[in-house]
């Protein structure tokens, strides 16, 4: 695989840029790998390359029943910070941070992270008392975050309005290193540096079954007929309940759809990321000019990669009220994804009932910014068949024995 670089731009463009081979290659799958991962999704394609990178293992598969990166990783809305409330969480949402911050180097792709800032807005007395005890956690756990004054965050987003009809702004917790990444590119990035080390991605490809001999897992059954492996990773967000019963067991995850809609392109107006969880709705500009705008999950679960109108409405509705400047703006696309909830709002990465099988999900709403780090430690699970300390507070036991990592309200407003 040819490095991307500028001398390789300017050799190419002597020559009409025609001479550019494929990011990936399209292989057909082998009868059997030391590994399959389920789910060429950013945190599937970040296991892979981490089990290469890391612990040297090679002969992998990736296998995607659609497109890589059509799933969540290419719907969301691409925010990226590590001020989580828990200790469990902070390390790796903090650890995908740090992994950000390099990641266009490590893997030779600009991911286009933007490390812009991001504010979390304070509306309510309660949300100040919640987000003051995020700060001095965040403190404690050594991750770098603040609370910022209202006069500050109209000096950061002057489009604001800090007196809302509704709430006014009281005061915002701020992470000057959050930010946000471009989704597809952090999966293509991947797929390249995966393919790059010999792995094959095998995509447009289903898995229909998991076949199991003595209580370990031999191989799947896919659309294009069964292959075998040592090993199973199973990162498939939204429809994780699905294989865990092609597994043989239950997760405690349920799958909603998430909305999100994105404006007209116009000149720059915002460069930090706000997240105001109160009114409920966030926003960012994208490199492209658009207002990227988040939504909410619906109130029922479901599988369907749409959009509605009451979410728009009721999204646009907080938004103007928090932006005035924005009311005439047109807005052009709206979309969802299927996003994978977990009862406390923090994800499973664990072994299973089922030997050399280890699922990833639970992500929910907000684990763009995860996926460096989440690959990082499933890729250690399935190496060495145990948990690091990433993983280990993780397991998909916890939900028995009553072990909580409660962010459901760092999670409140999708992400
Ligand atoms: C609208 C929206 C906004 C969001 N905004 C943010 C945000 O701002 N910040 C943030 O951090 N997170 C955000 N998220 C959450 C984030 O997108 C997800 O947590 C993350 O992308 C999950 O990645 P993944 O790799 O686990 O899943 P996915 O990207 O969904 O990948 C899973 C893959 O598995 C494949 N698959 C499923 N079943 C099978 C099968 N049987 N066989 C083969 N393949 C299969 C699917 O086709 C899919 O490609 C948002 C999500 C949505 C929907």
């Amino acid at each position: 695989m040819k490095r991307y670089s500028v001398f390789a731009i300017a050799k190419q463009a002597m020559n009409y840029h025609l001479g550019w081979e494929r990011a990936w290659a399209a292989p057909e799958p082998k009868k059997h790998y030391d590994v399959i991962v389920v789910g060429a999704g950013g945190h599937g394609l970040a296991t892979a390359y981490y089990l290469g990178k890391n612990h040297g293992i090679k002969n992998v598969a990736i296998i995607e029943k659609g497109w890589l990166g059509g799933g969540n990783t290419g719907r969301n809305t691409t925010i990226i910070r590590s001020n989580y409330l828990q200790d469990p969480s902070s390390a790796i949402y903090d650890k995908a941070l740090q992994l950000y911050e390099n990641l266009s180097q490590d893997l030779n792709y600009n991911v286009m992270f933007s490390p812009r800032g991001l504010l979390m807005l304070a509306q309510t007395h309660h949300e100040v008392r919640g987000y003051l005890r995020t700060v001095h956690a965040n403190m404690l756990q050594g991750v770098q975050t603040e609370y910022i004054s209202p006069a500050k965050v109209k000096e950061l987003v002057p489009i604001i309005n800090n007196d809302g009809p509704r709430y006014p702004i009281l005061g915002a917790l701020y992470q000057p290193r959050g930010g946000t990444g471009r989704h597809d590119a952090v999966a293509w990035g991947y797929a390249r540096a995966c393919s790059a080390m010999g792995m094959d991605i095998i995509q447009q490809t289903e898995v229909t079954a998991v076949r199991s001999e003595g209580g370990v897992v031999k191989g799947v059954e896919t659309s294009k007929g069964f292959i075998g492996c040592n090993k199973l990773g199973v990162v498939v967000a939204g429809h994780s309940g699905q294989l865990a019963e092609m597994a043989g067991f239950r997760l405690p995850i349920e799958a909603v759809a998430l909305q999100a809609l994105v404006s007209e392109p116009i000149k720059p107006c915002m460069d930090v990321v706000v997240m105001a969880n109160t009114v409920h709705g966030y926003m960012s500009q994208s490199d492209k000019g658009e207002m990227v705008i988040g939504g909410g999950t619906d109130g029922f679960n479901n599988f369907t990669q749409r959009g509605s109108f009451h979410h728009i409405e009721e999204t646009l509705r907080a938004l103007v009220e928090t932006f005035p400047m924005i009311s005439r703006l047109k807005m052009l696309r709206q979309w969802g994804g299927i996003v994978d909830m977990t009862g406390d709002r923090s994800p499973i990465i664990s072994k299973t009932p089922l030997g050399n099988c280890f699922f990833n999900c639970g992500w929910g709403t907000g684990g763009f910014k995860a996926i460096p780090g989440s690959g990082w430690a499933m890729a250690e699970l399935m190496a060495k068949g145990e948990p690091g300390p990433l993983a280990e507070e993780f397991s998909m036991w916890r939900f028995k024995e009553g072990k909580f990592i409660d962010e459901s309200v760092a999670a409140g407003v999708a992400h």
